[in-house]
């Protein structure tokens, strides 16, 4: 192709980190994962290009990116495209070190707001750039930013810091105060260890004597340790499953009727054999590990503190479903999960038990949160912006590189374990009839133990807060299934945590958001952080979901600010309106759920009084946008 390239140069440090990746003279890959030519196209590495960059010194200048497109063959104005869709690629100038500072639902109840509005009064050099603002501390080193969900809300309030450099530094901090903010931003990542909470010693709560299938290594077993999983009945699975033959183990998991653990719920053993059947090679197994959904972090749990059951999982699937190569797409936030998957993923291809028939590679997102929708995770992984594809053709037809592809979620995939181990049969007995097995709960908030917590299918939210530590005092509210899912009242607690009964009531299990307020809270800040977080996130493909995002948090702040159109309960008509829109026009989870938490704000909690109209009546056009 005839590429009108950029003329700027790279720096002999840009280039430096492009060719770590790429290799000195060609497009092969020297990264421990597929090269280029093995894949049969060199596009799908722009993503990992840009990240060396990032990584390397902090942000994307014009000379960088006309070095990778040059590398990869990619026009200019794509690869810009791509750098600029993603929030921890930046394309204007930043310091080094940069500590991003949670500001999202469940460090917000945990004092993060003021914390942040502290900080802001005392840095007052705001820099306003395509990836959002951030805040110079030192011109010459660090730099802070807010951010949506960290997934580290066991710990809240959270941060992370990210020390762009020839060795990158990066660690997940949890009960972060003002004062380690500010020694952060003095002292930057030297401090980390004197700081409380990190990634690698998150609460894991005791569950008494509760028989624990996902968890029982979590904490327990040596997390770096090939020896001690095997030791702790780790690969027993892979050796069932070889035993059984492939049809054998989709029976085993049809049996157990598991279903998608990520929101959806889709029949694990059906998509799996969706992908067997079709003829087609290669075929693609991708685990989806693009936790993103406010409130969640199982599966953060599960990656850095049971790596090996990740890998094994997929092998597993791989055989069961004759993908040769699989994909784990990493949120870029998890770096304690991406050093020890990556460290798994070596110790078992130097033991044998990878590699040959199957494989694996680590894809790092950078920060979107739409890339935890599988097609979305396709256009990634192939080197494009995040937007999710129109469906029909579904991903076991024509997936990731137009291929027959398999996505599960980590917790599916670890399911596979004692599915096999015991009998599908057996796992089946486990929970109800319809919602089988155990089920991982993210419990946030104002609960006396946040952590997560593992129960079978079918139990109470009530006794899932007793395991916790009790019911919350003064519980006004729960967010049950994330920023995508739904309040429910303090009355509400008995409900069982099935996806019958939830779908019963009209709320939703999602990724398994547990997440508590008690009265202190302001429901009002916090529906408006959960709209402003589908604002930020949308992808812009669907205008009900590009506009309607926007127009959603412009109502909300006009209700807060008492300046309605009309009074509140035209307000909530309009929203009401929008919400329809969103949820009719789009094409992926993200539009269609967008109004799920304030609809339910809206008439479960009643947060903004009963002046709801008939949800027929015409409104006018919005006024201008809110933010200016
Ligand atoms: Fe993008 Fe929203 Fe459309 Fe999903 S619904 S594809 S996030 S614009």
């Amino acid at each position: 192709m005839d590429l009108k390239l950029i003329t700027a140069e790279p720096t002999t440090e840009e280039r430096v980190a492009v060719d770590a990746l790429l290799g000195a003279t060609d497009a092969r890959s020297s990264h421990v994962g597929f090269s280029a030519r093995e894949l049969g196209i060199g596009r799908h590495m722009l993503l990992p290009a840009l990240e060396a960059v990032q990584a390397r010194v902090g942000w994307i200048s014009e000379g960088a990116l006309g070095y990778v497109c040059e590398r990869l063959d990619v026009p200019p104005a794509d690869a810009w495209g791509v750098a600029t869709f993603y929030a921890l690629l930046a394309t204007t100038p930043r310091p080094r070190k940069v500590l991003h500072v949670c500001d999202d639902i469940a460090c917000r109840v945990r004092g993060a707001k003021a914390m942040i509005e502290a900080l802001e009064h005392e840095t007052s050099s705001v820099k306003h750039g395509p990836e959002g603002d951030h805040v110079v501390v030192d011109r010459d080193s660090t730099a802070w930013m807010h951010s949506p969900c960290l997934g580290m809300c066991d710990m809240a309030p959270a941060a992370l810091m990210i020390e762009a450099g020839e060795m990158p530094v990066e660690y997940s901090l949890g009960g972060v105060t003002l004062e380690s903010l500010r020694a952060l931003l003095r002292a930057g990542a030297d401090s980390s260890h004197s700081l409380g909470m990190t990634d690698s010693n998150p609460p894991i709560p005791q569950q008494g004597d509760a028989s624990l299938s996902l968890l029982k290594r979590a904490g327990v077993v040596d997390p770096s340790s090939l020896e001690a999983y095997r030791a702790a009945g780790g690969y027993k699975a892979l050796a069932r499953a070889r035993a059984l033959g492939a049809d054998g183990v989709i029976a085993e998991v049809s049996a157990a009727k598991l279903v998608g653990r990520g929101g959806a719920a889709f029949p694990t053993a059906r998509k799996w054999e969706s992908v067997r059947q079709q003829g087609i090679a290669p075929r693609y197994l991708v685990c989806n590990a693009d936790e993103s959904e406010p409130g969640t972090f199982k599966d953060r749990l599960l990656m850095t503190h049971d790596p090996f059951a990740v890998i094994e999982s997929m092998t597993i699937a791989g055989f069961a479903t004759g993908c040769t190569k699989g994909f784990i797409y990493l949120r870029a936030e998890y770096p304690l999960a991406f050093e020890r998957l990556s460290h798994a993923i070596v110790a078992a291809r130097e033991a044998g038990l990878l590699g040959r028939e199957f494989d694996i590679e680590i894809r790092r997102g950078a920060g979107a949160y739409i890339c935890g929708e599988e097609t979305a995770i396709f256009e990634s992984i192939e080197g494009k912006r995040g937007e999710p594809r129109n469906k029909p053709p579904f991903p076991a037809q024509f997936g990731l590189f137009g291929k027959p592809t398999v996505v599960n979620n980590v917790e599916t995939l670890v399911n596979v374990l004692p599915i096999l181990l015991n009998g599908g049969a057996a796992y089946a007995r486990m929970g109800t009839p319809q919602s089988t097995g155990t089920r991982l709960f993210c419990l946030s908030g104002a609960v006396a133990k946040p952590g997560v917590y593992e129960v079978p299918c079918g139990t109470t939210l009530r006794a899932l807060f007793e395991l916790a530590g009790g019911v919350p005092d003064r519980l006004a509210a729960v967010l049950l299934g994330g920023a995508a899912g739904n309040f429910i009242r303090a009355d509400e607690i008995d409900l069982p945590l099935t996806m019958e009964d939830t779908r019963a009531a009209g709320v939703t299990l999602g990724s398994g958001v547990v997440m508590a307020f008690d009265d202190s809270a302001d429901m009002h800040d916090i529906v408006r952080r959960i709209a402003a977080f589908f604002r930020d996130e949308s992808c812009g493909q669907c205008v009900p979901c590009r506009v309607g995002t926007v127009r959603q948090e412009e109502s909300l702040h006009r209700i807060a600010a008492g300046k309605t159109i009309g009074g509140v309960g035209r307000e909530l008509a309009l929203l009401e309106e929008i919400g329809a829109g969103m949820k009719d026009g789009s094409i992926c989870g993200l539009g269609q759920t967008a109004y799920s938490a304030v609809e339910s704000a809206v008439k479960r909690l009643g947060l903004y009084g009963a002046a709801t109209p008939a949800p027929s009546e015409t409104i006018d056009a919005p006024a201008p946008r809110y933010m200016s």
